[in-house]
């Protein structure tokens, strides 16, 4: 009998068009023989649809003409995808689900809430655990009392941009100072993401955060390495090689990750002396258990050029999971392929439902 996995995809957040991407990737690897794949599309609305078509659609974004609306219902008796098809209703059972969702209402614990309330083991971290990751600012807070390094920040809300925005820069400058980054506290891709070097851009760089979120978040810039580690596991996770990326722009934004081809180049495994490879697989398992996850997470480092100081920079409890993604590469690269990364992050989920139940 093989093991029915709902691969829940899109999402309604800005990075609805590489959790397709990413999504193809997965249901192409997993091994058919052992899965029955029950892939489920939520549209830039939020509506759930059952998928059987071919990949290509998944790939392409034209899966949804042949799409079946279903619903999930928060109750155990419901373990499926409910079809309503005149009235008549027809569940399609699922033993486990993986969401491949990234960013808001997606990777940030909303949708892993339905699988508790349904009872269904699923991938990667629980409902706090990934609503915390997905927060910046909540995750910083929790880094920095276990005494993890992080850099300096400030938050600021969307209605404080309504008032004076000269104080507002004022206390930047003040206390972040040129140059700074200025994100969105939840998302991803480096969606709204900017880097700013001078007053004249801090304003525009403010507003467009707010596009995405009523919390923004200004960070210290770090003329940095960027730096990133797999973490697999439950309670006993590891760590992965540490893989570093050379972003083909000014930092690693939305086009250098995605649009640019293969002009971002990424180090596998990343060139650093033992001593700091350790040392970022150690804090690498510190943030995660410091933030609770289990299953995984990618975390995100900005090591320091000159001093080698390491920073923790986020976590992503939902990585990228495409074909050049990271988080499946550095397991590759530490011995563990791609297809045994998916049977292992599956019997996570399983184990941690048992645990708990
Ligand atoms: P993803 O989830 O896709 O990894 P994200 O949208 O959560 O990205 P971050 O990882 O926080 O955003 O930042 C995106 C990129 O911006 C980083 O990979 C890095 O290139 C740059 N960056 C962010 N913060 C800093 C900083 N404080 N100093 C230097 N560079 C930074
Ligand atoms: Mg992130
Ligand atoms: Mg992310
Ligand atoms: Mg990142």
């Amino acid at each position: 009998q093989k093991l029915k996995v709902g691969i829940i995809f899109g999402g309604q957040s800005s990075e609805y068009e590489v959790s397709l991407m990413s999504c193809a990737s997965v249901i192409k690897v997993m091994d058919k023989s052992k899965y029955e794949i029950m892939p489920i599309g939520i549209n830039k609305h939020g509506n759930w649809k059952l998928f059987l078509g071919s990949i290509e659609k998944i790939e392409n974004d034209t899966w949804q003409s042949e799409a079946i609306p279903v619903l999930l219902a928060p109750d155990p008796k419901y373990n499926c995808a409910i079809e309503i098809n005149n009235g008549i209703e027809k569940r399609h059972y699922f033993d486990v689900a993986f969401p491949v969702l990234h960013g808001p209402r997606g990777e940030d614990g909303t949708v892993q809430s339905i699988f508790e309330l349904m009872n269904v083991p699923y991938v990667s971290c629980g409902v706090a655990s990934s609503a915390i990751c997905m927060d910046k600012v909540f995750s910083k807070k929790i880094l920095a009392q276990s005494n993890l390094p992080i850099v300096d920040y400030k938050v600021f809300y969307k209605n404080e941009l309504k008032g004076k925005i000269s104080d507002i820069i004022s206390e930047i400058e003040n206390s972040i100072g040129y140059p700074c980054f200025v994100k969105p506290a939840n998302l991803g891709s480096s969606v709204g993401i900017s880097k700013v070097s001078k007053r004249d851009e801090l304003s525009d760089a403010l507003f467009a955060a707010a596009k995405y979120d009523t919390k923004i978040l200004v960070e210290k810039s770090v003329d940095a390495r960027e730096i990133e580690c797999a973490v697999l596991g439950n309670s006993d996770p590891k760590a992965s090689l540490p893989g570093e990326i050379l972003p083909s722009r000014d930092f690693y934004d939305y086009s250098a990750k995605y649009l640019d081809g293969d002009k971002s180049k990424l180090l596998l495994p990343a060139p650093l002396s033992s001593d700091l490879t350790t040392q970022v697989q150690e804090l690498a398992i510190k943030a995660f258990k410091a933030l609770d996850c289990s299953g995984m997470a990618r975390v995100d480092f900005l090591m320091d050029k000159k001093t080698e100081k390491i920073y923790i920079n986020e976590l992503n409890t939902i990585p990228g999971f495409t074909k050049i993604s990271m988080y499946p590469k550095m397991w590759e690269t530490s011995g563990l392929s791609y297809k045994k990364l998916i049977d292992e992050l599956i019997c996570l989920a399983l184990e941690r439902h048992r645990e708990k139940n």
